[in-house]
């Protein structure tokens, strides 16, 4: 009885104005009794649209968090253009993204600094939404799940089972981010069933069974069914798909 969670991660998409509108075209959609308790749905924004966004959604009392992509693990100091998980605490957010692919493969983000990041998030009592996937080299070569765990159990280090238990897991293979190529949906459950059994070796069977384990890569109203019939698929990290509140909400409709 795991609540799904559908979380759009716009990316660096939206200017404020922007941001406002498609908050707005969400919220105006957003149906009270039915979503209410059935999905946690999550606004992945850029840092500047996260205050606007929540404005919104404050305004319109919809059931609908934002969430940062990304936080430093320092809560302030000299750290030029850095945002601190204090800062995005205090506007409202409920988690932030952590580890996704483009931060370690365009910014240089190493397992060591998703795992401060994710302590940093869980000390101040926030969510992290740890990211995990294989390279296509990685998959062709046949060792992701070897390779996927690592990063799970990495990013995990030294935590405990109810700090565990303040995390998601988005399992997004690289090769599906972006390209329209999806993974079907037993391969992304065959490494989404993996990731679980790490999660229960870093903490306990209670937790392991609790933990929301979202899909990542060109999920779809087309695709998007089969994947949440998967016993191991919770949910999704939505990137394209989640631009457009039509589609956004066909993906929310489907947790349902
Ligand atoms: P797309 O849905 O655009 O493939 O992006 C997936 C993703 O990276 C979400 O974090």
């Amino acid at each position: 009885a795991r609540t799904p969670m559908m979380a759009g991660n716009w990316k660096m998409n939206n200017t404020i104005a922007e941001a406002v509108v498609l908050t707005q075209e969400i919220s105006n959609q957003y149906e009270k009794k039915e979503w209410d308790e059935a999905v946690e749905i999550v606004l992945c924004t850029p840092f500047t649209d996260l205050k606007p966004a929540k404005t919104v959604l404050d305004f319109d009392k919809v059931k609908i968090k934002v969430a940062a992509q990304n936080v430093y693990w320092e809560p302030s100091g000299a750290f030029t253009g850095e945002i601190s998980v204090p800062m995005i605490k205090e506007i409202g957010c409920a988690y932030s993204i952590v580890g996704h692919s483009e931060r370690r493969e365009l910014f240089g983000e190493t397992d060591e600094m998703v795992n401060k990041k994710v302590k940093a998030l869980v000390a101040e009592g926030m969510g992290a939404i740890v990211c995990c996937g294989e390279s296509l080299a990685v998959r062709d070569e046949g060792t992701t799940l070897e390779y996927v765990t690592a990063q799970v159990r990495a990013a995990l280090a030294g935590l405990d089972a109810a700090e565990i238990a303040q995390c998601v897991i988005a399992y997004e293979p690289i090769w599906a981010i972006g390209t329209g190529r999806t993974a079907t949906p037993e391969q992304a459950d065959e490494v989404c069933a993996a990731i679980r059994e790490t999660v229960a070796e870093a903490a306990d069977a209670e937790t392991a069974e609790g933990m929301r384990i979202l899909y990542g890569g060109s999920m779809n109203p087309g695709n998007v069914d089969g994947l949440m019939a998967m016993e191991n698929i919770d949910g999704g990290l939505v990137g394209g798909a989640s631009l457009k509140a039509e589609t956004f909400v066909q993906l929310i409709k489907a947790c349902l």
